[in-house]
């Protein structure tokens, strides 16, 4: 089992952006900018592109709907949208809230945020998820 499927059923401790059945949004631990966020499908599967048309529809309609959810949250130009996918063999989409394109730099260095804080970021992400 991935990481990212242990994340999702709760076995490993994660920061809860935002959930339905199928997919599950959580912080990522090594932030680019706060309200960086990861969404993954339930269903393990590595590549994203591997994924069947519907289930990438809905997963992407999932992301967008935790990307207005951020974009409440942490004001910001755009939320950007990002997949990677070289480190953890579990699709995911990096969101990250963009005030300029160098928030997307994924070589930049990483935020290093309290757990107090972390918690609080997802917090403020899940209430605004559930207001919709
Ligand atoms: P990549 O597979 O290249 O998209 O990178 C995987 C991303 O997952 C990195 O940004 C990591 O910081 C993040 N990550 C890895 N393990 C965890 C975890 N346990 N909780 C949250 N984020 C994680």
């Amino acid at each position: 089992m991935s990481i990212f499927s242990k994340i999702a059923n709760g076995e490993i401790p994660s920061y809860k952006c935002a959930e339905n059945e199928e997919f599950y949004a959580f912080l990522d631990i090594n932030p680019l900018v706060k309200g960086h966020t990861l969404v993954i499908p339930r269903r393990e599967v590595d590549y994203i592109f591997d994924m069947e048309d519907s289930e990438l529809a809905r997963f992407e309609v999932f992301a967008k709907q935790v990307a207005i959810a951020i974009k409440a949250a942490f004001p910001c130009v755009k939320v950007g949208q990002a997949v990677l996918g070289l480190e953890v063999p579990h699709a995911h989409i990096h969101l990250v809230p963009m005030q300029s394109e160098k928030d997307m730099n994924f070589a930049n260095p990483k935020l290093s945020l309290s757990t107090e804080e972390m918690q609080a970021i997802a917090s403020k992400i899940y209430q605004e998820f559930t207001k919709a």
